[in-house]
């Protein structure tokens, strides 16, 4: 995972929104290859030497969204560099061609397909609970495999801007901008 990225991590057990203290034991550039997070609220931690953290209980994305990477972008609607956006399951596997479409943005893949593989550009989380804080990206691309994550990824996009899943659309303090073929786009309120 990319050095940056644990500013915008969360402790996945169920307590209040809580940072996670990173040490680092070996990096490549601004890649954390191998290291520990760890949470000084409830005592959780997690160590790694893949690059690639798994805060436990995670699953594996399969297959593909049903929308392809320009679509999405379409959807997002982002312009410009800077920030991260988020892709959870399967939307793990537009990755790379989104990050063409978007460049100078960071990526962080929750549970992508097994062929997805971590880069400068792409950081892969595993994870059986959302780890993404609230307000931290400037997008979020739930796959047809992580619906259950629509309110956490909905929370995780910054005020204003949007989240793209497959299924129901969010309802509550969701505002829908668009649901067509099963796929919504929405903002929190
Ligand atoms: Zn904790």
């Amino acid at each position: 995972m990319h050095i940056e990225l644990t500013d915008h991590l969360r402790c996945p057990r169920e307590h209040a929104e809580a940072f996670l203290v990173l040490l680092p034991d070996r990096m490549e550039q601004r890649r954390v290859m191998a290291g520990h997070l760890g949470c000084a609220v409830c005592g959780w931690s997690t160590a790694w030497s893949d690059g690639v953290p798994d805060f436990g209980e995670s699953w594996r994305g399969t297959a593909a969204p049903p929308f392809d990477a320009a679509a999405a972008h379409a959807m997002l609607g982002l312009d410009g560099p800077g920030g991260w956006v988020a892709l959870g399951g399967n939307a793990g596997s537009l990755g790379q061609e989104i990050a063409l479409l978007l460049p100078g943005v960071s990526f962080v893949a929750v549970n992508p397909p097994l062929d997805v593989q971590s880069t400068n550009s792409m950081s892969v989380i595993l994870s059986g609970a959302w780890p993404l804080k609230t307000h931290a990206m400037r997008g979020v691309i739930l796959g047809d495999d992580a619906a259950m994550w629509q309110e956490a990824a909905l929370r995780s996009a910054l005020p204003g801007l949007r989240a793209v899943g497959v299924g129901e659309p969010p309802s509550g303090d969701a505002q829908v901008l668009g649901n067509a073929d099963g796929v919504w786009v929405a903002t929190r309120r």
